[in-house]
């Protein structure tokens, strides 16, 4: 039996940040993972992947639609799906073999196998029983379904599935169109195959500014994606030996509607991987919804036990939990480790990129409160027109009074690196005036963020 200071167990971004800092904080860190490789969900079979085949995907697009036009021509390239596989894989190994490499070099003991907790201070992993003076759980998630919806990774499948289907089907019916969705969504689409999605909700991008989702909406509309909105699922199930069969009623009249695919994947959401744990026994308290109850310091009811990451409540993004992973092993080396929960950007990696940081304008006329809303249409930024991205929109809102800014809604050209400006200028408590005054260089997307910024005081110049 070894003692650690800390035992993080899963090594995804919250667990394996959580644990590098912990050592670079000089304590004695291990992190389980039962992974044959590290890196959580987000390298394996989520964030990493995924990008990988939406920017093969992009390049395949961006081929198809615009090199001509730019006096590029040569054959079309043709999909090899092998061998774009492959490509995903050398890149989530690349990732994966990165984070090993950083165990070393930061001393972090890696234990191979799935973890328990027979006690608090004792984390058992096989037969081995390690002493821990504070247990970070960062264990993750796992796909959600739908009652009546059986995922069988074949034809029925999850993000995980869909990351490594054997062929590029025919068809494909995706239920749900939050990012998985519509990310994975796009990849198929651009590959050729024919996509409906189906959402519950009567717009696609649940949480969203609601202009963004009708923007979004209409641009992957003319990508190909077709969308089945207010439609709930009622089941799934086989249609003669290669297709499923996807039934749901429209909530606005209880009509039925279906359709058959070849591959229907089910993007619902996701549920905290909390199983096996022994967390019942520990008597660890849990929200009503699964995942493990925590204070504002990130610790559990027991003493010496922590949660980061997808397995307590709050958005499931990978930077939310590495937020978290740095900030609990501040805390448990005797810091202050904070997170500022109203400025976590989300992003959707879709073509045209979607990004949003803080407050809607939708929430905040809900509430009454008195905003600005300065908007630009990336039709008056010259770079964005020259990369055939002119028609997304920066959204910047800020207080009527104070001119504080509140929040950022971006559809365009590199949305998911523009939007970092607007939360720094968040951190700092800044005015939409203290960006407007800011020089941007030209000509790059980013004078996008800055027009906003002057729309919401005399005025855009180029809009
Ligand atoms: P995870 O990454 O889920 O890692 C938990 C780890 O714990 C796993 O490796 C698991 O094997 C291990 N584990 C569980 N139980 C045990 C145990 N008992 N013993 C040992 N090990 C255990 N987020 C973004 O921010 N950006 C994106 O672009 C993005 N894209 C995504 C695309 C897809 C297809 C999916 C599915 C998710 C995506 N996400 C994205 C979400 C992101 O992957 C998660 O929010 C993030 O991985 C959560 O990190 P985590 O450390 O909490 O848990």
């Amino acid at each position: 039996m070894a003692d650690f200071d800390l035992i993080v167990i899963g090594a995804g971004p919250g667990g394996y940040v959580c644990a590098i800092r912990a050592a670079q904080l000089g304590l004695n860190v291990a992190c389980v993972e039962g992974r044959e490789t590290l890196g959580g969900t987000c390298l394996n079979v989520g964030c990493i992947p995924s990008k990988a085949l939406l920017h093969a995907t992009h390049s395949l697009h961006e081929a198809q639609e615009n090199f001509a036009h730019m006096g590029l021509t040569s054959a079309a390239p043709k999909v090899d799906w092998a061998k774009m596989q492959d490509y995903k894989s050398e890149v989530i190994g690349s990732n994966t073999k990165g984070i090993e490499f950083l165990f070393k070099k930061n001393k972090v003991t890696w234990i191979k196998g799935w973890a328990t907790i027979p006690e608090a201070g004792k984390v058992k992993v096989g037969d081995e029983v390690h002493g821990a003076r504070n247990i970070v759980i960062a264990t993750g998630s796992a796909p959600a379904t739908l009652p009546n919806v059986e995922i069988d990774e074949k034809n029925v499948v999850s993000s995980t599935g869909a990351l490594s289907l054997p062929k590029v089907p025919k068809s494909m019916v995706v239920i749900g169109a939050g990012v998985i969705g519509l990310e994975l969504g796009s990849v198929y689409a651009r590959l050729g195959t024919d996509v409906t999605v189906v959402e519950y909700l009567d717009h696609i991008t649940p949480g969203m500014d609601s202009e963004v989702s009708r923007q979004l909406q209409k641009l992957l509309a003319r990508q190909g994606l077709k969308f089945v909105l207010g439609a709930a699922v009622q089941k799934v199930a086989p249609a003669g030996k290669t297709k499923s069969h996807v039934a749901w009623k429209l909530r606005k009249d209880d009509s039925d509607g279906s359709a058959d695919a070849e591959v229907v994947l089910v993007a619902t959401g996701r549920k905290p991987h909390t199983a096996g744990l022994g967390l019942e026994a520990l008597g660890v308290e849990m929200t009503e919804r699964g995942q493990i109850r925590t204070d504002a310091h990130f610790a559990t009811n027991v003493r010496g036990i922590y949660a980061i990451g997808d397995v307590i409540p709050g958005p499931m993004l990978a930077h939310k939990a590495e937020d978290e992973g740095m900030a609990v092993a501040e805390i448990v080396a005797g810091k202050a480790g904070h997170v500022n929960y109203d400025v976590i950007p989300g992003v959707i990696y879709t073509t045209p990129e979607v990004a949003a940081v803080g407050r809607t304008e939708d929430g905040l006329k809900a509430e009454g409160r008195a905003i600005k809303v300065g908007r630009f249409s990336f039709m008056g930024n010259a770079r964005a027109k020259a990369v055939f991205q002119g028609e997304g929109f920066v959204k910047l809102i800020a207080d009527a009074e104070t001119d504080r800014i509140l929040g950022a809604h971006i559809v365009g050209p590199g949305a998911g690196d523009l939007i970092h400006e607007i939360c720094v200028a968040m951190e700092f408590g800044a005015s939409a005036e203290d960006l407007a005054l800011t020089c941007h260089a030209h000509p790059t997307f980013s004078e996008a963020v800055r027009e906003a910024a002057l729309a919401c005081g005399d005025g855009a110049i180029h809009a």
